[in-house]
């Protein structure tokens, strides 16, 4: 299979922090990156040799992003579909099908439950009496989130009871409704698979999500985690292998007592993948830029005994550059994006170890 000679250029659209986690990477395997995304404060570019800050349904600057590269990959899942219609489909990779199943959040759960999966009961929500119907047939507590563009807990509503659910204002788009799940904790599997349908995965860290967000990776994960691995794993791997996946793709799931239950789908690397640049033999950014580029994917053993990744978020960012005054050698990364704004994560911080404490 031929591969992605030195110097070649790896488009990329999104320009936040996994474009310039993805692009360092790009760099660092002799390849030039360019990134495409909308007006904003695309970090990615400041280690791409060019960038586009064009709208996407600017077609004139696509297809000019389009001319520079020899691989186009993303960094997000809500890249306009659209926006892969006006690029050569035999340069974009991982390809438009799994971008269609991970943008709506009924179609990846009917995609991984025909697979096996175990999801949150669930029931499609378009308007008002919907809501109500779903509440009475799935249950209270409920989670109410839009089928798509949400992300980080945006776009989600909690509710409590049916009597909160006949409160609710509803947004005017299509919705899902999913039951509260009872779990003990939350991990991903993340998966990297090449170009001739090798699939290595990284271990999966306990994560913690406040308000949605993730704020913690931990290794290691404990034993839920570990006892329901293999099962979650099955599921990724045949989600990759049915979309012909090639990259980095994640699904997160749900420890619970009755075993994991699958809530969804990324189909990029992933926060809670940020520790394998020092944790693992190979970063899930490395390894995504190989597998693109048709390289020979690197190992993805772990290579301490601990690990936690902790996001450094809004204001929190502007006195970071004290972490690396503490014991322990902390791996800071900060993304430089220009407005610690509430809620945005700003970097990370990676602490690994192999004493016993
Ligand atoms: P999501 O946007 O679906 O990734 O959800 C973000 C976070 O909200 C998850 O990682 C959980 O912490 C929480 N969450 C989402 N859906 C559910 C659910 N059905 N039951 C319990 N917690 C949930």
């Amino acid at each position: 299979m031929s591969s992605l000679k030195p110097g070649s250029t790896i488009g990329i659209l999104g320009g936040g922090q996994l474009g310039r986690m993805l692009a360092q990477s790009a760099v660092q395997l002799g390849y030039r990156a360019v990134c495409y995304a909308p007006p904003g404060d695309n970090i990615a570019a400041d280690v791409c040799v060019d960038h586009f800050e064009n709208g996407w349904g600017d077609k004139a600057a696509l297809a000019a992003f389009a001319a520079k590269c020899d691989v186009i990959t993303w960094e997000f899942e809500n890249v306009p579909l659209s926006v892969l219609d006006a690029l050569p489909a035999e340069r974009v990779v991982p390809g438009k099908r799994a971008l269609e199943i991970a943008q709506d959040r009924l179609n990846e759960k009917l995609f991984v439950e025909e697979l096996g999966a175990t999801c949150a009961p669930h029931m499609r929500v378009d308007n008002e009496d919907d809501l109500k119907r779903a509440a009475d047939r799935v249950g209270t507590p409920g989670i109410l989130k839009t089928a798509r563009d949400g992300y980080d807990g945006k776009g989600q509503w909690r509710i409590a009871s049916a009597h909160e659910a006949e409160g609710i204002r509803f947004p005017g788009r299509t919705c899902i409704y999913e039951g509260l799940v009872e779990f003990e904790t939350e991990f991903s599997v993340i998966l990297v698979r090449s170009k001739d349908g090798a699939v290595k995965y990284w271990d999966s860290t306990s994560n913690r999500h406040e308000g949605g967000m993730l704020v913690r990776s931990a290794l290691p994960a404990g034993k839920l985690i570990e006892a329901q691995v293999e099962e979650a794993r099955n599921i990724a791997g045949q989600t990759a292998d049915a979309l012909g996946y090639v990259g980095v793709l994640t699904l997160e799931f749900f420890a619970t007592k009755q075993g994991p239950i699958c809530n969804e789908m990324a189909p990029r690397v992933h926060n809670s993948g940020h520790w394998t640049i020092e944790g693992a033999a190979t970063s899930q950014f490395e390894n995504h830029i190989r597998a693109v580029a048709g390289l020979p994917l690197g190992g993805t053993e772990t290579r301490f005994a601990q690990i936690e990744m902790r996001n450094i978020v809004g204001e929190d960012a502007l006195a970071a550059h004290q972490i690396l005054a503490e014991e322990g050698e902390p791996h800071l990364h900060l993304y430089g994006k220009k407005e610690a704004r509430e809620g945005r994560k700003m970097g990370h911080v990676t602490r690994v170890s192999n004493s016993a404490d």
